[in-house]
């Protein structure tokens, strides 16, 4: 059976509903125009609940010029779009929706005592006491046909029709020229239980449109760990340590796991340390790479020896090490593991190798496990305001998009921004 939805009303068409799918749809409704949102699952939202688990890191609390910059490569494309909607732009905004936000000691930002799940209610509630919105849950974008060939101004005909798949039934939602623009926010290829499988790829790229394939981001990487070392492995953190990569460097925790490493120093190098990984593999230079961790990153070397030349009477190295320098059952394991017994007897050595301790990177953890993905619709589809240049009234935004970000606030930051700039783009066009 099919369904033809062929209402001509002007309306936005958003596909997706996830943050920027929801947000775009909040502040259109808001500019007065009818939204129907389309989402695959049973319900929307479902990624967000999931960043919800470990403290919902909504955006971040330093200068827009530092924040700006974590956007990497794409950090000039970003600042017109987060000056546009800042980070201080999406606290009013939760404040407006009733859920108050703090700055943690990392300089996060955090809701001061709502769950994402309660936070994510109070933004449904909005959206659905609205009688310009409709919700369709459990529709799958499949296709999209578009009919260029036989459209003229003021042509009856539907410029694209939209095919979705919903409970074994097709339903085609036709979009008319200047009468209906359409979202995509259909996010990234990570934690596809939560909708976010990337297979809407086949979609666009039969549209003739570039999709980057799919890396994974803020990830955590494999290591060939000894089998006596992977038992002690059993995710278990290293606090307050630092990671470097060339010249990148970065503090906090590390988790260590029986396949490798987790955690939070790690993922905002988790990049540069993939990128470095497939430039090896490719050159044949060397494989996998190297990450170098500071055990001590607020004690100098000189400091570091002092202690460990304090006697050591008969304590065992383990013991001295724990004594003097507080060093853990399990960094002390991770210490033997990736060095030769000569240097655990120079002190001098030794002092070096807890500041500067090589951890060879084999793979990047697969992207379904990872925080979040790099690649997706390129930019160059795109024209500044957001919209696909060659199927005008057609928009993207959010994670969907070829971009990349640490962990940190940035990831939501970068979906609120875009899907606000494209909110925008879609009133302009509209108006034009
Ligand atoms: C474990 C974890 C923790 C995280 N923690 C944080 C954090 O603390 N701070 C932070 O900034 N970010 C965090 N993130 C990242 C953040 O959740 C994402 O960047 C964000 O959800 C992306 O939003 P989006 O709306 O662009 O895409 P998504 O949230 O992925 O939503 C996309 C929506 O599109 C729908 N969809 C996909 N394909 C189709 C289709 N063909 N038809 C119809 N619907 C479709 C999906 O069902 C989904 O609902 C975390 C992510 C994970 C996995």
């Amino acid at each position: 059976m099919s369904i033809n939805k062929s209402s001509k009303e002007k309306k936005v068409v958003i596909i997706g509903g996830g943050p920027t799918g929801l947000f775009a749809a909040y502040n259109l409704l808001e500019k007065g125009f009818t939204v129907e949102l389309y989402d695959q699952m049973t319900a929307v939202g479902k990624k967000f609940l999931v960043a919800g688990h470990g403290g919902l890191n909504l955006t971040h609390s330093e200068s827009l010029p530092t924040f700006t910059s974590r956007y990497g490569k794409d950090a000039k494309r970003f600042k017109p779009w987060l000056e546009g909607f800042s980070p201080k732009d999406l606290r009013e905004w939760c404040k407006k929706l009733g859920v108050e936000t703090f700055i943690g000691t990392s300089g996060r930002v955090f809701p001061q005592k709502f769950k994402a799940g309660e936070m994510l209610l109070l933004w449904l509630k909005k959206l659905k006491e609205n009688p310009n919105f409709q919700l369709f849950t459990k529709h799958r974008l499949k296709q999209i046909e578009t009919n260029k060939k036989k459209l003229g101004k003021g042509n009856d005909l539907p410029k694209a029709t939209l095919i979705f798949e919903s409970e074994n039934q097709k339903v085609s939602v036709s979009i008319f020229e200047k009468q209906t623009a359409v979202l995509f926010a259909l996010g990234g290829g990570s934690w596809s239980k939560t909708g976010s499988d990337g297979l809407w790829i086949e979609a666009l790229q039969n549209l003739g449109l570039l999709v980057a394939p799919f890396k994974s981001m803020n990830s955590g990487f494999e290591c060939n760990w000894s089998t006596h070392f992977e038992k002690k492995a059993q995710f278990k953190p290293l606090k307050n340590i630092s990671l470097s990569f060339q010249k990148q460097t970065s503090r906090g925790e590390l988790m260590v796991t029986p396949y490798g490493i987790e955690g939070g120093a790690l993922y905002p190098l988790s990049g540069f340390l993939r990128d470095e990984i497939e430039k090896n593999q490719k050159t044949n230079s060397e494989m996998g790479t190297k990450v170098y961790l500071d055990l001590y990153p607020d004690l100098d070397k000189e400091e570091l020896i002092e202690r460990l030349n304090k006697p050591r009477g008969k304590n065992s190295l383990s013991n001295h090490l724990r004594k003097k320098v507080k060093l853990g059952s399990l960094a002390f394991s991770l210490l033997k593991e990736v060095t030769s017994k000569d240097i655990l007897k120079d002190n001098e050595r030794l002092a070096e190798t807890l500041k500067h301790l090589p951890l060879k990177l084999l793979k990047i953890r697969p992207l379904e496990e990872s925080i979040s993905t790099s690649g997706g619709l390129t930019f160059n589809n795109l024209d500044d305001s957001l919209m696909v240049s060659s199927l005008p009234g057609f928009f993207a935004a959010g994670e969907m998009l070829d971009w990349e970000a640490p962990t940190g606030g940035y990831l939501l930051q970068g979906c609120f921004s875009t899907a606000y700039h494209a909110s925008d783009s879609i009133l302009s066009y509209f108006s034009s």
